[in-house]
């Protein structure tokens, strides 16, 4: 559609969604829960660089686990298709997204790069001769698809390494199960930090209208993984970028989406563009409910279901 079209979509979702305040804000990190349940901001960024935003979209939130769906492209353009699915998996666990149960009940596989074992197992698997390098090939590559350099929120940081227990496990899990290819600590640590980037909705948009230009990032020109690691990417995140609520989001917006506890989504448009959203909010699963509610509006105002033939 038009540009001035999209900006007036992209607005009026933002109006009528605002005022929506069912769903809390996360607290089992310490830090997140200080958010202010009002903050909405929404932004869309197509494939030849252009922006609309409304609402709260400057405000920056620690990406959480989106960063999963951009670190997975990161390894799978280093190690490629066959092993990431052979070492990780590419399957929905249908549980929480950090379950223990998943891993004991699938012979110790982490099923997918999408929850918490299968991040931490990624992470472990960037290629790196030490912590440092792992940290800067991660930092720098998510903050290429950002096309700005992306900073580490040290209050989230701390508050999330001091609370991490349950991550802790399952990276001890895995690793009883010889499938960690680094230390435990090591991974979880730098799993954390992934999460701790601050972002704003309009990062997310152009950080997603990158996987959907094949890899190049619409603002910088830069290609930053290949076309197949962003196609693989789009696929993972179909199947298991909204947890256990991935089918019903598949169901009802019909494009590939990522969320993120602090309340980021960003849902992708191939060969299109990219939405990010932002508001506090969670459901039961963990996603926005602003957010999926704008994205839902944005799919079908705009025409983005996947599986739609007209
Ligand atoms: N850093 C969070 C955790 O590991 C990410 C969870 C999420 O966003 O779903 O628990």
């Amino acid at each position: 559609p038009q540009h001035d079209r999209v900006g007036d979509l992209v607005a009026h979702a933002h109006e009528r969604y605002a005022s929506v305040d069912d769903g809390t804000v996360a607290d089992y990190i310490p830090v997140l829960a200080e958010a202010d349940p009002a903050w909405f901001g929404l932004s869309l960024a197509s494939i030849d660089g252009r922006c609309h935003s409304a609402g709260d979209t400057g405000i920056g939130f620690s990406i959480q686990s989106i960063s999963k769906a951009f670190v997975f492209a990161l390894v799978c353009d280093a190690i490629g298709h066959d092993e990431i699915r052979r070492v990780v998996g590419v399957d929905n666990t249908g549980m929480a997204f950090n379950s223990v149960v998943a891993i004991e009940l699938n012979g110790g596989s982490p099923m997918n790069s999408m929850v918490n074992a299968g991040a931490i197992a990624t992470t472990a698997l960037m290629p790196a001769t030490n912590a440092d390098e792992r940290w800067a090939l991660i930092r720098d590559g998510l903050s290429r698809f950002a096309g700005r350099p992306l900073m580490l929120d040290g209050e989230v940081y701390r508050s999330e390494s001091f609370t991490n227990h349950r991550n802790q496990a399952l990276a001890r899990l895995l690793q009883s199960y010889d499938r960690l290819a680094i230390g435990p600590r090591e991974a979880v640590d730098i799993y954390t930090r992934q999460c701790s980037l601050s972002v704003t909705a309009d990062d997310l948009a152009v950080m997603g209208a990158t996987l959907a230009d094949g890899g190049v990032n619409p603002i910088t020109g830069e290609q930053v993984v290949s076309a197949e690691t962003s196609r693989d990417t789009l696929a993972l995140l179909a199947a298991c970028g909204m947890y256990e609520r991935s089918g019903e989001w598949l169901f009802e917006i019909g494009i590939p989406a990522k969320s993120g506890v602090a309340g980021g989504i960003v849902a992708i448009a191939p060969g299109k563009g990219a939405v990010g959203a932002f508001s506090p909010r969670l459901d039961s699963a963990g996603n926005s409910v602003r957010g999926q509610r704008a994205c839902a509006y944005l799919s079908r105002a705009l025409g983005l279901n996947l599986f739609a033939s007209a």
